[in-house]
C-alpha cells in the first residue's frame, strides 16, 4: 500500500482535519502521481456538508488535482515518470455501456467512479480525493497537462474549466452568439474566458456588483448586475444561450425571459434544494432547459489544450491546506476570486 497525508471531512458539521490513509498499490495500467496542486470546487462543499445526502465519511475532498507522475505500473503506454498529469471528478467508469464506448464517461450507465466519496473499481474501495499527498489512477482515466500550463493554474481546469468548455461547444457558442454566464465564481470566471476564446458576444449576469471590472478583465463585453430587478425587462430575449453556475436557488422565470425564441438555458450549478420552473416563459418562445456535466476525458484533454493554445487560466488564490477552512466559508459567501488552490507540498 501507499501511504497517504490528506485532509478529510468527518462528518457533515465539523471542519475539515489532518487524515493518514492508505492508496492501492499500482496495477500494472495505474499511475502514481504526487499531487502538487488542488483546487477547491463548491462541490466539495455541497458533498462534505451533506447538502446532496449520501456523504461517506471520512471524504478527503478535490477533484481539480495537478500533479507529477512519480511511478507507473508495467504496461502503462500514455504517460512516463516526470509529466505533468492531471485528474478530475472521475477516476474510472464501466468501460462498456454505449456512453463509455462512445467516450462520454461522465454519462455512464451505470455511474461514474468518483474520484471521491464513491467506490473504485473493486465496488468496495471508498475513492478518496485529491486534498492529499498522493493518488493512484488507471492511465485512461489521467489527463496529460501541457507544459506550458503553471500547474497550480491547471487545476481548477479539471472540473470548473470542462464543466463550461463543454456545454459551450456543445451549444455552439462562438461568433455571433450572445452568451450569457449567470453566476461569475469558480465555474462561471472559466465560462467567461472560455467563451470568449470561442468569439462569442459574453455577458456576465451577477449578484455580485463588485464584480464588473474583473468580468470585462477576463473578456466579457458586458455586465448585468442582478441588484436591480428592471435589469430582466431591460435585457429581455437577448441570448441565444445562458449558462447558470449559480450553486444557489434563483428564480429560473427571471432568466428564461433573457433568452431568445430557441435561445438554451443551460443549469450546470448544483443548489441544494430544486430549481422551481414556471413553464409559461418556455413555452412562449420555443425555448429549452437543459443541464450539463462536466466532461468526457476526451474532451478535457481537448479543453486542456484549447485553454494551452489561448494561454487561458484561471485566477487563483493559491493556498496552504491549513487554510482550507476559511476557504470554504468564503466561497460560501462568493468571496473568492476566483478560485482557491491548495499547494499540497504544504500539506
Ligand atoms: P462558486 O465559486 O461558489 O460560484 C458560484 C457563484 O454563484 C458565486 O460566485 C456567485 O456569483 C453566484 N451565487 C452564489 N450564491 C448566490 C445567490 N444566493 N444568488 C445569486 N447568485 C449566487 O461555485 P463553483 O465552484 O463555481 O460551483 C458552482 C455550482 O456548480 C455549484 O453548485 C457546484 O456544485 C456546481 N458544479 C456543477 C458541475 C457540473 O458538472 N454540472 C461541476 C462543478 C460544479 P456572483 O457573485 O457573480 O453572483
Ligand atoms: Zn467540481
Ligand atoms: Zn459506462
Amino acid at each position: 500500500m501507499i501511504k497517504a497525508q490528506g485532509i478529510a471531512a468527518f462528518n457533515a458539521k465539523e471542519a475539515l482535519k489532518p487524515y493518514s490513509f492508505e492508496r492501492r498499490e499500482a496495477k500494472e495500467h495505474d499511475v502514481i502521481i504526487d499531487i502538487r496542486f488542488c483546487g477547491i470546487c463548491h462541490s466539495d462543499i455541497h458533498t462534505v456538508r451533506n447538502e446532496w445526502g449520501e456523504a461517506n465519511f471520512p471524504i478527503v475532498p478535490g477533484h481539480e488535482i495537478a500533479g507529477v507522475v512519480r511511478a507507473i505500473g508495467s504496461k502503462v503506454t500514455k504517460y512516463k515518470v516526470g509529466d505533468h498529469v492531471g485528474v478530475g471528478c472521475f477516476v474510472d467508469s464501466c468501460r462498456e455501456c454505449a456512453h463509455c464506448k462512445a467516450e462520454l464517461e461522465q454519462y455512464c450507465d451505470v455511474g461514474f467512479n468518483a474520484t471521491y466519496n464513491s467506490k473504485e473499481k473493486d465496488g468496495v474501495t471508498p475513492t478518496q480525493g485529491g486534498y492529499s499527498d498522493v493518488i493512484v489512477v488507471d492511465e485512461n482515466y489521467v489527463l496529460q497537462i501541457p507544459k506550458s500550463l503553471p500547474l497550480d493554474k491547471a487545476a481548477p481546469l479539471l472540473c470548473a474549466g470542462i464543466t463550461l468548455y463543454s456545454p459551450l461547444r456543445h451549444w455552439k457558442a462562438g461568433p455571433g452568439k450572445k452568451v450569457g454566464i449567470v453566476g461569475m465564481g469558480g465555474l462561471g470566471h472559466m465560462g467567461v474566458k472560455i467563451a470568449s476564446a470561442l468569439g462569442a458576444d459574453v455577458t456576465v449576469i451577477s449578484h455580485s456588483d463588485k464584480k464588473r471590472d474583473d468580468a470585462m478583465k477576463f473578456g466579457a463585453h458586458n455586465f448585468i448586475s442582478t441588484k436591480n430587478p428592471e435589469v430582466f425587462e431591460q435585457n429581455a430575449a437577448k441570448f441565444d444561450l445562458i449558462i447558470n453556475t449559480v450553486s444557489a436557488e434563483i428564480n429560473m422565470d427571471d432568466y428564461f425571459n433573457l433568452l431568445k425564441t430557441d435561445g438554451t438555458l443551460v443549469v450546470v450549478g448544483l443548489p441544494e434544494r430544486p430549481l422551481e420552473i414556471n413553464p409559461f416563459p418556455l413555452v412562449m418562445k420555443r425555448r429549452s432547459y437543459a443541464g450539463s456535466l462536466i466532461g468526457s476525458i476526451k474532451e478535457t484533454q481537448e479543453m486542456l489544450d484549447f485553454c494551452a493554445k489561448h494561454e487561458i487560466t484561471p485566477e487563483i488564490e493559491l493556498i496552504s491546506p491549513s487554510q482550507v477552512n476559511e476557504a470554504y466559508e468564503r466561497v460560501v459567501k462568493s468571496d473568492v476570486r476566483y478560485r482557491f488552490v491548495m499547494d499540497m507540498a504544504k500539506i
